[in-house]
C-alpha cells in the first residue's frame, strides 16, 4: 500500500495533514490523520476520512456543460448538453466580454469562496478580477463578525497555540462545536482531561456533542454572549479574581470598567441568557481561580448581528484575570494573522489590484441580482457572474431573494464546480472541477499553525480542472495579461513561498510543511498585543474597525441589537453545522446522507406540547421572508423558545424546495458587515 501525503482543503480551521492511500493513478482507498503532524496528531473527521466515496462518486461532473433551452422554474429540471472545453471557455470568455463592454467591467462579478481552502486555487480568482477590473468581492460571509470583535480587542488574529490545550487546567468551547466540526481540538482536550484532570467547559445554544462531552454545560439563549462574558468578569472584578498587575501593564482598564461592569450582575446575565444565576457564578468562579485556562472561540456565537460585540466581550476574559501569562492559559480564536507575511502578491494580482472598483458583499448576493441599488453601490446592474467554491443558492442568507435572482434571463452564469450543486444547475455554462487530491495547492490553517502543501495524488477525474486552469484559459481568450496566468499551480506556490523568505515547495513539501509558530512570550502577547500602545482593548476604536460603529458598545457588552423574538415570531432558530456534511460539501455523499437523515428542527419538549406537535411532525417554521418545512425532533437540550435546525441541506430535501436559508436576513451587521446567520426570530406551526 502506499500512502501519499496530502492536506484537508475543506473549509475547517483544523486543516489537518492527510495521508492518503493511493491504490492507482486514478484511485485513491483510506485517508487517515497524520501523526507526523502535532495537531492533526493522527486524528481527523469521519467524513473526510470516507473521501473516496467524495472522490469517486458517480455523480462527480464529468464534462463541459452548457444549457439547452431556458433557465427552469424553481422545482423544474435544467438541461444541459456535453461540449468540449474550448466551446465552454470560448462561450464564457465572450459572454464576460459582452457584458463588460455593454455595462462596463463592474457587470462582471466573478464570486468565490471557501469550497477549496488552498491559496492558489482559491484566490487565483482574485487576478483575473483585478486585471480585468470586475467587482471585487466584500467576504463577509463567514468570519466578518469574529473578525471583528476579535481584532477590536487584541488587534491581531492570532492566539495561544492550540497545543497548548493539552496543559491546560480548563478549556472552554465557546460557540463552537468541536466534537462536530473540529475534532482535533476535543483530542487536545481530552488528552488534558485525561492527563491533568483538566475540567472542559462548553458555552453554546443546544446541547450538541461537545456540550454533551462538556464537564460543564452552559446553555445560553442564542445571541446572549456578551451578556455571560460580561457577567463572569463581573464575578472576577467583585471577588478579586482579576489579576490587578495585569489590568495595568498589558490593557487599558481603567476605572469605568469596573464601574461599567457593576450592573452586568449574574442576576441580570441570568435575566437575559436564560442560564441559572448560580451557573453563571460557579463558572466566574472556576474561571477566575484557574490560571491555566483555554477559551477555544468559535464563529458560531458571533454569527449574530450583536456578534462582533460578543466575541470582543468573550476576548476580554482573559485579560481580566491574566491567564495569558500562564503555558495553557489565553484563548485562540484564529491563528491566520500568523501567516501575515506570507506573499500572495502573484497569485492574487495584488499589483493590479484597484480600491475604487466596487466591493459587492458576497452575503448580499440575492439583492446584488435583483438590482437594489443599495447593494449594486451606485454601479451597473451585475450582467455576468463566474463562480468557483461556493453554491450560493444554498448557502446564501434570503435565499428566495437568491434564487429569484439566479433566475434573470439576462444573466449569464458560469460555475466551476465538483458536482451539479444548485448553483451549477442555475448556470448557463457548468465546467466540470478537479477536487484536492488531483491539483498542487498550498494551506493556511486557523486551528494551528502550519503552512503544509498539498500536492497532486491522482489524475483528474474525466476531463475535470482546476481552477488555475480554467482561469488561465479564460485569461488567454480575455486578453488578460499577468504573470501568474504564465505559471503553473506548483510555480506560483513555489514563487509565494521565495518571495516569503521561505525554503522552495520541494523543500516544503519534502518537511511536511512550515510551523509558523512564534515563541511563549510572542504567542502570549506577553511582548503586546498589536495595536500601537501594545495593550488589549477593552474599550475598541470601533471607528477603525468598520463604518458602521454607531452601534458597538464603548466598552465590552451585550448589545439589544439582535432579531428578537416577539408575539408574531416566537422562537429564535439557529442553523447549526450538522456533523457529517460542511457547508454544502459532502451533502452528496451516501454516507453523511444516511447519518444526518432529514431536515429536522430541534424543539423543546415544552414548545411541542404548546404547539401540539407530535415528535416526527411536520412543521412549518416561518417569517416575513419565507417559510420553509421540515419534521420535528423533541429535545430538551435548547432552552424553550429556540429551535435548531441542523444542516446545511440542499434545496431539494425541503418538502416544497426552499431550504432554511431562506429564513435568514441578509442585512450586514455592525460595525463591518457580516452575514447573522443565527440571529432569525420564526413562528413554528404543525405543517
Ligand atoms: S476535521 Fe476539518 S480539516 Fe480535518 S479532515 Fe475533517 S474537515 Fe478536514
Amino acid at each position: 500500500m502506499t500512502f501519499v501525503r496530502s492536506v484537508c482543503p475543506h473549509d475547517c480551521p483544523s486543516t489537518c495533514a492527510l495521508e492518503v492511500e493511493r491504490i492507482d493513478s486514478r484511485t485513491i482507498g483510506r485517508v487517515r490523520g497524520s501523526e507526523a503532524n502535532p495537531y492533526t496528531d493522527g486524528v481527523i473527521c469521519a467524513k473526510v476520512a470516507r473521501y473516496a466515496e467524495r472522490a469517486h462518486h458517480p455523480d462527480r461532473l464529468k464534462t463541459p456543460l452548457r444549457r439547452v433551452g431556458p433557465k427552469a422554474e424553481p422545482g423544474g429540471r435544467n438541461r444541459f448538453e456535453p461540449c468540449s472545453w474550448d466551446e465552454a471557455l470560448d462561450m464564457t470568455a465572450a459572454a464576460l466580454g459582452e457584458a463588460a463592454a455593454t455595462h462596463g467591467a463592474t457587470s462582471v462579478w466573478p464570486y468565490f469562496y471557501a469550497g477549496t481552502m488552498g491559496l492558489v486555487q482559491r484566490d487565483g480568482i482574485d487576478r483575473l478580477r483585478h486585471v480585468m477590473g470586475y467587482s471585487r468581492e466584500d467576504d463577509t460571509i463567514c468570519i466578518r463578525l469574529s473578525d471583528s470583535g476579535w481584532k477590536a480587542g487584541a488587534g491581531v488574529k492570532r492566539g495561544a497555540d492550540s497545543r497548548e490545550m493539552a496543559e491546560s487546567d480548563l478549556i472552554v468551547f465557546w460557540g463552537t462545536n468541536a466534537v462536530s466540526t473540529q475534532v482535533n481540538a476535543m483530542h487536545h482536550a481530552a488528552l488534558a482531561r485525561k492527563n491533568r484532570g483538566a475540567k472542559i467547559a462548553c458555552v453554546d445554544v443546544y446541547r450538541n456533542p461537545t456540550m454533551e462531552a462538556a464537564d460543564i454545560p452552559l446553555l445560553l439563549r442564542p445571541g446572549t454572549d456578551g451578556a455571560l462574558a460580561c457577567a463572569i468578569m463581573h464575578v472576577l472584578f467583585k471577588e478579586n479574581y482579576a489579576d490587578r498587575d495585569y489590568l495595568v501593564r498589558y490593557t487599558d482598564a481603567d476605572a469605568r470598567l469596573a464601574r461599567h461592569l457593576e450592573a452586568r450582575t449574574p442576576a441580570w446575565a441570568a435575566a437575559v441568557t436564560g442560564l441559572p444565576e448560580e451557573e453563571i457564578v460557579a463558572f466566574a468562579r472556576l474561571y477566575g481561580r484557574t490560571k491555566r485556562s483555554f477559551i477555544r472561540l468559535g464563529y458560531g456565537f458571533t454569527r449574530q448581528r450583536n456578534g462582533a460585540a460578543a466575541m470582543h466581550a468573550a476576548s476580554c476574559l482573559p485579560a481580566v484575570t491574566g491567564a495569558w501569562r500562564h503555558k495553557g492559559g489565553g484563548a485562540l480564536y484564529s491563528q491566520s494573522g500568523i501567516y501575515k507575511n506570507l506573499d500572495q502578491s502573484v497569485i492574487m494580482g495584488l499589483d493590479r489590484l484597484d480600491r475604487r472598483v466596487r466591493a459587492l458583499d458576497q452575503s448580499r448576493i440575492g439583492a446584488v441580482l435583483l438590482g437594489e441599488p443599495e447593494a449594486l453601490l451606485g454601479g451597473p446592474p451585475v450582467k455576468a457572474l463566474f463562480i468557483q467554491n461556493t453554491n450560493p443558492m444554498v448557502v446564501a442568507p434570503d435565499l428566495a431573494k437568491v434564487r429569484a435572482g439566479f433566475a434573470r434571463a439576462d444573466l449569464f452564469v458560469c460555475v466551476h464546480e465538483q458536482f451539479m450543486t444548485e448553483t451549477a444547475a442555475a448556470a448557463d455554462v457548468v465546467l466540470p472541477a478537479t477536487t484536492f487530491l488531483e491539483h498542487d495547492d498550498i494551506y493556511r490553517a486557523g486551528a494551528h499553525t502550519w503552512l503544509q502543501i498539498g500536492r497532486k495524488a491522482i489524475e483528474p477525474y474525466a476531463e475535470a480542472r482546476s481552477n488555475h486552469e480554467v482561469l488561465q484559459g479564460l485569461a488567454r481568450r480575455l486578453g488578460a495579461e499577468h504573470p501568474g496566468f504564465d505559471m503553473t499551480a506548483w510555480e506560483l506556490i513555489d514563487d509565494m513561498l521565495r518571495r516569503s523568505g521561505l525554503p522552495t515547495a520541494e523543500q516544503v513539501w519534502a518537511d511536511g510543511g512550515v510551523d509558523f509558530s512564534k515563541r511563549f512570550e510572542d504567542m502570549h502577547f506577553l511582548n503586546g498585543f498589536a495595536h500601537p500602545d501594545k495593550k488589549f482593548h477593552f474599550a475598541p476604536d470601533w471607528k477603525s474597525v468598520g463604518a458602521d460603529h454607531i452601534a458597538m458598545p464603548a466598552l465590552p457588552d451585550h448589545v439589544e441589537i439582535i432579531e428578537k423574538a416577539d408575539a408574531g415570531h416566537p422562537f429564535k432558530m439557529v442553523v447549526a453545522p450538522a456533523r457529517q456534511f460542511l457547508n454544502s460539501t459532502f451533502t452528496e455523499t451516501p454516507g453523511s446522507q444516511k447519518r444526518e437523515v432529514r431536515p429536522t428542527a430541534l424543539i423543546h419538549p415544552a414548545d411541542m406540547a404548546r404547539l401540539n406537535i407530535a415528535e416526527g411532525n411536520r412543521v412549518r417554521l416561518g417569517n416575513r421572508r419565507a417559510s420553509v418545512v421540515v419534521h420535528a425532533r423533541s429535545f430538551d437540550g435548547v432552552r424553550e423558545g429556540v429551535t435548531v435546525v441542523e444542516g446545511i441541506w440542499p434545496n431539494k430535501s425541503f418538502a416544497e424546495g426552499l431550504a432554511v436559508n431562506a429564513l435568514i436576513g441578509d442585512d450586514r451587521a455592525p460595525p463591518a458587515g457580516g452575514a447573522a446567520f443565527h440571529d432569525t426570530a420564526v413562528w413554528i406551526k404543525k405543517a
